[in-house]
């Protein structure tokens, strides 16, 4: 069967591999709208939109023709070196449009940890160009979510991803996760709370040395930490330390950007001001893998002067800006304006966020968060004391799993359960979503 050829051959990526030889997998066949269905025929709403990235929802015949053309037209063809293609010209034209401030260049790459990788070695390459061989310590977040690459993964600030791959590599430090909730002090406002974190990085700079601290890495809402939504002041409080001493910022837009939390960047939500500014997932609505760094002119003037300097800007991907990827995301982008999609978020975004923090009730659950499209519940033993479920994970993939028994997928980040369906969803498939979740939820007392 399927299934047990899946065993037989197949190495998963985030699976407990020993589990796996036993429990084998959910092989989902097909999908339509915001429903993907099983190879028993056993029809689920989509309530992660697969990982975070199917906008559009599955069946999007624009999409399937816009790759058709472009492999008839051009399938395949590389960027290195001069060579260049339309679809690159116009999603790099595009994307600089949208962009939340000023941006001047685009790189494209295949997947969000290879747009930060990139971000990571241009972060070294601007300082070198400025002849700042010591400025080059990055810093990201507890809890934060950058991805799987040795660098990249270095930056994410979950154990997980260190722990037994010898990481994280030397020069990347993580500081606060600014999760209100969880990390306050007894009795501390969300203002106070930013307030300690942003003299907590002042601090942590000082201590390092401004000459040293290069970047800092953050996702508007941190998405696969448990989406942390930070205090209102955050960003506004952080920000006027890193321009004080010269370090980078980079909104790692991958989950937020294209319309998720409501405004088109995440940035635009949280009020961040990035030199940089990577994105994927929704960028092709997760067709084809494709993703962007946009970068500052005042980082590409360095990068210009270094590549002069040496004779090049020695980085690439054989896949950089793949015709049809491209031609899929723009037309991606074309569906999102044709469809008025900011204004479709909009419109269900309250429905969605009245059903998740009605969950806050529900006698398993601490905290319900939530904005634009994305949200999140944490489960815990006691919500009076905040105390988590023993061991740490058990509550949450229990209830993912009664969920999937409901015909709802969601996903399980330890004992927090992800929200963040298609854009395209419409007030009663979020209805359906949620009581299929509180039938689940309620199962698992
Ligand atoms: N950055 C963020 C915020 C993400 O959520 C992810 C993936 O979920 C990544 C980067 C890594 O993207 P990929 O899995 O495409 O490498």
């Amino acid at each position: 069967s399927p299934a047990s050829r899946d065993k037989a051959f197949v190495l998963h990526p985030y699976t407990n591999l020993k589990a796996h030889e036993t429990q084998g997998p959910m092989i989902i066949d097909r999908g339509q709208g915001v429903r993907v269905y099983d190879d028993s025929g056993k029809e689920y709403i989509e309530g992660l939109a697969s990982l975070w990235c199917v906008s559009l929802g599955w069946g999007q015949e624009r999409l399937v023709e816009a790759a058709a053309r472009q492999m008839r037209k051009l399938a395949t063809y590389h960027t290195f070196t001069h060579k260049s293609h339309e679809p690159m010209i116009d999603l790099a034209e595009a994307l600089l449009k949208l962009a939340p401030v000023p941006m001047s260049k685009v790189f494209f790459a295949n997947s969000g940890s290879e747009a930060n990788d990139t971000v990571i070695k241009i972060i070294w390459y601007y300082n070198n160009a400025l002849g700042r061989p010591e400025k080059k310590k990055i810093l990201s977040r507890l809890k934060a979510y950058h991805g799987v690459t040795v660098a990249t993964a270095s930056l994410t600030g979950l154990p997980n991803n260190h722990r037994d791959f010898d990481l994280p590599i030397a020069r990347i430090q993580h500081l606060d996760c600014p999760h209100h909730y969880r990390f306050a002090e007894p009795g501390e406002t969300e203002e106070q709370f930013a307030t300690r974190l942003a003299e907590n990085l002042e601090a942590h700079i000082l201590a390092e040395g401004p000459d040293t601290v290069a970047a800092m890495f953050a996702e508007p809402i941190m998405g696969a930490g448990g989406v942390i939504i930070p205090p209102e002041t955050y960003f506004a409080k952080i920000q006027p330390i890193l321009k004080k001493y010269d370090v980078l910022l980079i909104a790692d837009e991958v989950i937020c950007g294209f319309g998720r939390t409501g405004n088109f960047w995440g940035s635009e939500t949280v009020g961040m001001q990035p030199d940089i500014l990577t994105c994927a997932k929704q960028l092709s609505s997760g067709y084809l893998p494709i993703s962007a760094v946009m970068v500052n002119e005042k980082v590409y003037q360095a990068m210009v002067a270094e590549s002069e300097k040496i004779g090049i800007f020695g980085h690439g991907f054989t896949y950089s800006a793949h015709p049809v990827a491209a031609a899929v995301a723009l037309e991606t982008l074309k569906i999102y304006e044709d469809m008025d999609m900011l204004n479709h978020v909009r419109s269900v975004s309250p429905r969605f966020l009245e059903r998740l923090t009605a969950l806050g009730d529900h006698p398993l659950i601490g905290e319900a968060r939530g904005i634009g499209l994305i949200g999140a519940v944490e489960l815990v033993a006691d919500k009076e004391t905040k105390t988590p479920f023993e061991p740490a994970g058990m509550a949450g993939a229990k209830v993912n799993a009664l969920g999937h028994e409901q015909g709802v997928i969601t996903r399980a980040m330890g004992d927090r359960i992800a929200f963040c369906p298609p854009l395209v969803i419409g007030t009663d498939d979020i209805d359906e979503m949620f009581d299929r979740f509180t039938r689940a939820l309620d199962a698992a007392i």
